[in-house]
């Protein structure tokens, strides 16, 4: 009897969905068009103050300790054009992206940013940059504080697809965290797609996307579909035109060889 119940428990995790995604869980929702104005905004949540850099864990690679930027390029495969001081590297406005030398598929991933102190501009152009996994399926930076956009371009969306549970954003200039959790979309014969995307996102320690599964690669105004790609790639992140800041980013792989 307690066996049955054992199997059952765990049919109805699967079934679910808590684990993995099935393909039709990556659908769209229907009651929203994508950057559509009309989609509730989340609630404001206050995440308390920022504290000082989190430290990495044993087994993290650390990929910006804010001394360089060596272990990435441009999207040329240039050294990066962002500047870095003080132990930071800022956004370089139209200098492009820069990505990681290295290629990833399922992670852990530590970012911390800060968006520019002094406020220039308003909505989807303040305070913008990404962080792309893959350099596909994108995570907003965007400073959120008193700043209304489209629901599904704010703070710790997933761009285009997911809005935020809750908006956690810090003032202007303050440092804030993004700790994600990415599963990567798996491909089958011909490039079928069999298995979706999926992230979890904690903005300043507060969940803002718990396991969602994204409909393909993230993109502006248009939802495209999946397109197989290899198991792992560059980590982007994206120059928007705005000073934002980085600082203290680790990865943990979670598919290590
Ligand atoms: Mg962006």
């Amino acid at each position: 009897m307690r066996s049955r119940n054992v199997r059952a428990s765990l049919l109805a995790i699967l079934s679910c969905g808590s684990l993995q995604c099935a393909v039709e869980q990556s659908k769209p929702d229907p009651r929203w068009g994508i950057h559509d104005p009309a989609r509730p905004a989340p609630p404001v949540v206050e995440p308390g103050p920022a504290g000082p850099p989190v430290l990495p864990p044993a087994d993290a690679l650390v990929l910006f300790d804010g001394r360089d930027l060596s272990l990435w390029t441009d999207e040329k495969g240039n050294p990066p054009a962002w500047k870095v001081e003080d132990g930071y590297a800022e956004v370089v406005p139209k200098s492009g992206s820069i990505q990681t030398k290295q290629g990833f598929g399922a992670c852990q991933l530590h970012v911390e940013w800060a968006a520019p102190l002094k406020v220039t501009d308003k909505e989807q152009e303040r305070g913008n940059s990404g962080v792309f996994l893959m350099g596909k399926y994108e995570v907003q930076v965007l400073d959120c504080y008193d700043n209304r956009t489209y629901a599904d371009g704010m703070t710790a969306s997933v761009y285009g697809q997911y809005p935020p549970l809750v908006n956690a954003c810090r003032r202007p200039g303050e440092w804030q965290t993004f700790d994600i959790i990415f599963h990567p979309p798996q491909f089958g014969i011909a490039g079928r797609t069999v298995t979706p995307a999926r992230i979890t996102v904690l903005h300043n320690g507060v969940l803002a996307q718990d396991n969602v599964c994204l409909t393909g690669p993230t993109a502006h105004k248009e939802r495209p579909p999946y397109a197989a790609h290899p198991a792992r790639l560059p980590l982007l992140l994206q120059e928007h035109r705005n000073p934002v800041r980085y600082r203290n980013i680790w990865i943990r792989q979670l598919d290590a060889p």
